[in-house]
């Protein structure tokens, strides 16, 4: 491995000399796409072409369908003992850890993040990830039901075939990991379509796959653009399930390709509103250090960002100028290679332009700006905007309703706990939140009346392999991570057996 850079100039450095592969990975090998067309990823930390991607199409994912049911249908992967899937997922994991820097500097051209958080944070979730379910692999085991002596029924959990993985750009390897690890332990075959924005560090994977042994077929990755390989993908006959992380708009078009299909099964991760409820007496200066992370981490582009801050009326103010404060002191902002930034671009020029058109629809709504607002940095030619605060938010305006998915908060103040409850409530999400209070009595109260997949007592983005992750409402169904995972890319079958 090359030693580790430490200077922005010597990491840019790195990453121009970084030739990123572009070109499917389909059955074990590198393939340009069939029309042969391909298009420029264009980096946002300045606005320069970080690389030519394949253009995959309908073609495309026909041949990755064919591969996968193939290695499905001899079981080259599936009837595997239990233990050499561990030993050779295992490995995967391994070569992944093994290549975390190079890994994450193609992280960070797809994304725009700070490389920093790439080394350690992105690259090295994805091999947690992968390790975690190879450790499962012998240790699932399937049911016999209770019936009389003479009746053996099995209740086996059996893999479902061929599943599509389509993923967003806001954390590609993760998203990725969350999805490839249950889907392989299973024993399905898997297709991966990473974003648009985001392919590089995806298709790094493959060669890694075929190095650590996973058979040929088994685990594809086809870049491209959503209507023109995505939905190909959603909408073919012989893909057995369709596991998505996205918009709640395209989340709404999976269920809707799935029953123009074959009914393939779907588990959609979709949007998010989280709420931080934040009573008057919390701890404000752990709580403004959560809050400003949870919005500014990753530009803001974080599904359960923690991006509405439902404040109570008489710490608001206090509140506001202490995220205010972290933000200065603890997150700076810099070029997505600089080391010592917390901060960098927006993943493109589109989300940056989304993201200061909601500030101006905040703006015009009435709300206050209490911090930031602006694209800054313009001279790197890159797309990064501000740490943004807006204040007396009503629950109803739209900066309070929509997911912005940029560093914007909105802090919304509140009188009392059944109104906090029910502006956390008040949208169509239910991803994550929060309740920030020194009484247990009511922590436990609010958490529970939360509706979210995740909500965090005096604390804020925890996250692990461990534990179930998705969402209520319309921020999805199904859950990612956890084994409780594992069991949405399987089938039940009962075999029901009498002796005599
Ligand atoms: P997106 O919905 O635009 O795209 C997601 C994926 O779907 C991409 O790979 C895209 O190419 C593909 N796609 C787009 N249109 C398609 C179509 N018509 N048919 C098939 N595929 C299509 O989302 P995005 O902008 O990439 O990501 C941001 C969104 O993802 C946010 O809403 C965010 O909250 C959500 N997200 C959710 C979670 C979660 O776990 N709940 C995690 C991360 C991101």
């Amino acid at each position: 491995m090359l030693d580790r850079p430490t200077t922005k100039e010597a990491w840019i450095a790195r990453a121009r000399a970084t030739v990123p592969e572009g070109r499917a990975f389909i059955n074990g090998q590198y393939v340009a796409a069939r029309s042969g067309k391909a298009f420029a990823k264009i980096s946002s930390m300045d606005g320069s072409v970080a690389g030519q991607v394949a253009d995959c199409d309908a073609a495309d994912i026909d041949e990755a369908v064919k591969a996968a049911r193939a290695a499905f249908e001899d079981g080259r992967w599936r009837d595997l003992p239990a233990t050499e899937k561990k030993r050779i997922m295992l490995r995967f994991a391994a070569l992944i850890e093994a290549h975390n820097d190079e890994i994450a500097v193609l992280e960070t051209l797809d994304v725009g993040k700070v490389i920093g958080n790439s080394l350690s944070i992105d690259v090295p979730s994805c091999h947690k990830c992968i390790q975690y379910y190879a450790e499962l692999a012998d240790k699932m085991y399937d049911e016999i039901a209770p019936m009389s002596p003479k009746d053996l029924v099995l209740v086996r959990k059996e893999p479902l075939g061929v599943v599509g993985a389509i993923v967003p750009w806001n954390y590609p390897l993760i998203i990725a990991a969350w999805k490839i690890g249950p889907a392989l332990v299973a024993g399905n075959s898997v297709i991966l379509k990473p974003a648009e924005q985001s392919p590089f560090a995806s298709l790094y994977l493959g060669k890694l796959a075929k190095e650590a042994g996973i058979p040929d077929g088994v685990l594809n990755i086809v870049p491209g653009f959503g209507e023109k390989t995505g939905k190909p993908l959603a909408l073919h006959m012989d893909v057995d399930m369709i596991a998505f992380t996205g918009s709640t708009e395209v989340g709404k078009l999976m269920m809707r390709y799935a029953s123009e299909s074959n009914i393939k099964r779907v588990a959609l991760e979709l949007g998010g509103k989280s709420a931080q409820i934040v009573m008057a007496d919390a701890d404000l200066d752990k709580a403004a250090e959560a809050i400003a992370w949870s919005i500014y981490y990753n530009q803001g582009q974080t599904c359960h960002a923690g991006s509405r801050v439902v404040a109570h009326r008489s710490i608001k103010d206090r509140l506001i100028e202490k995220v205010a404060a972290v933000a200065k002191a603890q997150i700076p902002q810099g070029h997505s290679f600089d080391p010592h930034a917390q901060m960098a671009a927006m993943v493109e020029k589109k989300q940056m332009e989304r993201v200061l058109d909601y500030i101006a629809i905040g703006e015009k709504e009435g709300a206050t700006l209490a911090l930031g607002g602006k694209r800054v940095l313009e001279e790197t030619g890159g797309f990064y905007i501000e740490p943004t605060i807006f204040d007396n938010v009503k629950p109803d305006m739209r900066i309070a309703q929509e997911e912005i998915f940029g560093p914007v908060l909105a802090v919304i103040p509140f009188d009392t706990e059944e109104e906090a409850v029910g502006i956390a409530n008040g949208t169509i999400f239910g991803l994550g939140g929060s309740v920030w209070t020194k009484d247990m009595n009511v922590a436990h109260r609010v958490s529970s009346a939360i509706r979210a997949g995740t909500v965090f007592v005096n604390c804020y983005d925890k996250s692990s392999p461990v534990t179930p992750f998705g969402g209520f409402k319309q921020s999805g169904f199904g859950r990612d991570r956890s084994p409780h995972a594992v069991d949405k890319y399987m089938d039940f079958k009962t075999i029901w057996t009498v002796y005599e």
